[in-house]
């Protein structure tokens, strides 16, 4: 349910890939949401721009049938589908040749913003910002999304944000990733720089260690030959748990506002240390039953790829010095967890006689299961008995504490959509964030090459290898719960 309603400038969006399985799975059910919200101006349009040879009807059709498929209860309003398909068009384009480029500036319109989703892969980024540009379809003013994976090191995402510069500048172009458009993860600001009672101790004076997990249950499923060329470092970490870990680290900017906040980003990972490489395991899982191990999964029986990797790094500045922070995902572990826990030093001395354990407060901050803030306080254990001590969580989660006024139905996609069309660049990574990125992450994954490391194996529904608990153990900590 929504309760509020920015509103929105009238524009014509271009899915380029309209045809393809992002587009039909997230992007336009995700718009169809925001017309039902009321979100998407009268008038305001959506192209779909492909190979395929269709014409809007047949195009319509396909949107029907996946949003029907894919869009959920919400959206299952048939006069308000056919209302929302009357405002999709479709032109056939060939991103490598002239075909199709007159009829869509003919059809695209002057005086709205322009918005162009490369929903493509990113080796024909270059092919269409350069045919945009040439045909006059994209002004100054339009606005270019490009998704993930931008660039596979530093040197292809640097020639990515050269070929993107040639036509457009930096604040056309919003580089997708979609954990930041995630309500929790917007929270975690609004938590860290809207209370008094967290900043004060946010930094290594009461910060013990930072965990971040992001925990699958599925495995790689039908995408195994592009994953193996990939991995868990290039997939998850580069992107989503980096992002994460700069906003859980970075000074608060002097406001919110994109270039602000992406300064603070940026110099969180200028300041990550290289990582020791006794402090990263690597793994894959193996075959249970008659489910498959990952290297039956992408094919491939001498595959060295990880789909699980859990680091220790440190960021080398005055506010977190010292202060260590544990990074893991991975692929068909023990549960679906995403979180971000801030576990705060012990007291040191308890005035409790015979109280021997020590108290920890953590915050844990959860993008899922249950979007919510967890905090764990100490207090007396209830009854007689004298003063016992225990652990229990504060846990809000949104759902049960906001009830009808969180928006529970909005995908992280569409609400990144509506800040292309408002031109509202915060949530979205800057050329050189994601250059820095790499550069902290090559090093290690040629680490990787040069040393022809093999990763550990671990069982399906597990927490992960071994040594991933070992990781935590030799410091004298242990991983949070993965919750079944
Ligand atoms: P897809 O293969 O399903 O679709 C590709 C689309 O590109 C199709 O619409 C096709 O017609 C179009 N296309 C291909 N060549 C073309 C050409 N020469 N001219 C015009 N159109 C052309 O791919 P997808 O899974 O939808 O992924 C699209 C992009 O999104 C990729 O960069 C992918 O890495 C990224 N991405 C996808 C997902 C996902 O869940 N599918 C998730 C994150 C990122």
């Amino acid at each position: 349910m929504v309760s509020r309603v920015i509103p929105v400038d009238q524009f014509d969006l271009v899915i380029f890939g309209g045809t393809g399985d992002l587009a039909r799975r997230k992007i336009l059910p995700g718009l169809f949401r925001r017309f039902l919200s009321g979100q998407m101006p009268e008038g305001a349009r959506v192209i779909g721009a492909a190979r395929s040879d269709l014409d809007d009807a047949g195009f319509r059709d396909m949107i029907g049938q996946a949003i029907e498929e894919f869009g959920g209860e919400e959206t299952a309003d048939k006069d308000r589908l056919a209302a929302f398909l009357e405002c999709i068009h479709y032109v056939a384009v060939d991103a490598t040749g002239e075909g199709g480029w007159a009829q869509l500036k003919d059809l695209i319109r002057e005086n709205v913003v322009r918005a162009f989703y490369f929903s493509v892969a990113p080796s024909l980024f270059g092919a269409l910002a350069e045919r945009l540009h040439g045909h006059g379809i994209a002004d100054r003013n339009s606005r270019l999304v490009v998704e993930k994976p931008f660039g596979r090191d530093l040197e292809t995402a640097k020639a990515l944000n050269a070929t993107l510069a040639e036509h457009f500048q930096e604040d056309q172009i919003y580089r997708i990733d979609h954990y930041l458009g995630k309500e929790t993860v917007q929270n975690l600001m609004a938590v860290r720089f809207g209370n008094i009672l967290f900043e004060p101790l946010w930094n290594n004076h009461y910060v013990d260690h930072i965990q971040i997990t992001v925990a699958e249950t599925v495995g790689v499923g039908g995408r195994g030959g592009y994953y193996d060329k990939s991995g868990a470092m290039r997939d998850m970490v580069q992107n989503h748990l980096m992002q994460l870990l700069c906003l859980i680290a970075m000074e608060a900017p002097n406001q919110f506002e994109a270039d602000a906040v992406r300064d603070e980003k940026l110099k969180v990972i200028r300041a990550l240390q290289p990582v020791d490489f006794h402090h990263i395991v690597r793994g894959q899982y193996d075959a249970r039953g008659d489910e498959p191990s990952y290297r039956e999964d992408v094919e491939n029986p001498r595959s060295h790829t990880e789909c699980f990797v859990a680091l220790k790094c440190q960021i080398a500045n005055m506010r977190w010095s010292g202060v260590p922070f544990y990074l893991r995902t991975g692929k068909k572990l023990k549960g679906r967890t995403s979180e971000i826990a801030v576990v705060f030093k012990d007291l040191g001395h308890s005035i409790f006689e015979g109280d021997e354990k020590r108290h920890r407060n953590i915050l844990a901050i959860r993008l899922q299961p249950n979007e919510g803030i967890d905090l764990q306080v100490t207090i007396k254990e209830p009854g007689p008995g004298g003063m016992r001590l225990i652990d229990v969580p504060l846990d809000m989660t949104f759902a049960d504490a906001l009830g009808d006024d969180v928006d529970e139905a909005t995908d992280a996609y569409e609400r990144l959509i509506m800040d292309v069309i408002r031109g509202n660049q915060t949530l979205f990574m800057r050329g050189d964030e994601v250059e820095a990125a790499w550069a902290w992450t090559d090093p290690i994954i040629e680490g990787w090459q040069t040393r022809n490391d093999v990763p550990k194996h671990y069982d399906i529904g597990s927490t992960g290898p071994e040594d991933a608990m070992m990781l935590l153990h030799r410091d004298g900590r242990r991983w949070r719960e993965i919750k079944g």
